[in-house]
């Protein structure tokens, strides 16, 4: 038998992620050694490059399933095989906001991950009803995520995880994009602004940061984190 057939193919590992049940294997060297090439040569590796680099190849059947994956749930699936891949700690080091001492510990991943499962359903203003649920397409979620304006981006997403939108007992379901664009920033200002505030309360949240308090004075601090390529490695 030829040394090559000995290397691991299988995914040993499985992780339940909304109410999906999702094997995976820890990345390996070369996984590893790809990460860094492209981290070190990019100010800010994108989610796509980690995504192609580590999701790809660790998870089965990851093209297929990508599409039913939130963000959110992306990001955990993520930090699930860093666990396994590295370790469920990361060493951090952070100045006290009050005394100033340096500290230096090793913080649980699961302390610093902080996530809200979506929680969509209709909205009712007015004579309109509208209909909330997961962006239909990746293709839409890769527009929110290439929008660098913050409003912008934070308006899109909501654009993104409308379904359906009901006028007088009228169904509309089939618009474009574009459409829908148009339509709501048509809406009057109250109206939106209420949408957007439900809208909020139900979208899926993922947040990494750690609420901790100093070694040496015990005051509270956060530690916050830039995004998740900042600790992929840390
Ligand atoms: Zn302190």
């Amino acid at each position: 038998m030829g040394l090559l057939e000995k290397i691991k193919k299988d995914f040993p590992f499985k992780v339940k992620i909304g109410d999906k049940t999702i094997k995976y294997r820890p990345w390996n060297t070369k996984e590893e050694k790809n990460y860094l090439l492209v981290s070190g040569s990019k100010e800010n590796p994108t989610f796509e490059d980690i995504e192609n680099i580590l999701l790809t190849n660790c998870v089965e059947n990851y093209d297929e399933i990508k599409k039913d994956l939130t963000e959110g749930e992306k990001y955990l699936l993520l930090l699930e095989i860093r666990k396994f891949s590295i370790s469920e700690t990361i060493d951090l080091k952070f100045e006290c906001v009050k005394c100033k001492k340096l500290n230096d510990l090793a913080a649980p991943l699961d302390k610093i991950v902080h996530y809200k499962e979506a929680n969509y359903k209709e909205v009712k203003l007015d004579n309109k009803v509208f209909y909330f649920g997961k962006p239909k397409t990746e293709k839409l979620v890769e527009r929110v995520r290439e929008e660098k304006d913050p409003i912008e981006k934070e308006f899109k997403n909501l654009l993104i995880h409308i379904q359906k939108i009901e006028i007088d007992d009228e169904v509309f379901d089939s618009f474009t994009f574009e459409e829908l664009y148009e339509f709501v920033s048509n809406l009057p200002a109250k109206e939106f602004d209420e949408l957007s505030k439900e809208f909020n309360e139900m979208k899926e949240e993922f947040d990494v940061y750690l609420d901790t308090y100093c070694m040496f004075c015990n005051a509270e601090n956060k530690v916050v984190f830039g995004g998740i390529e900042d600790f992929l490695w840390g």
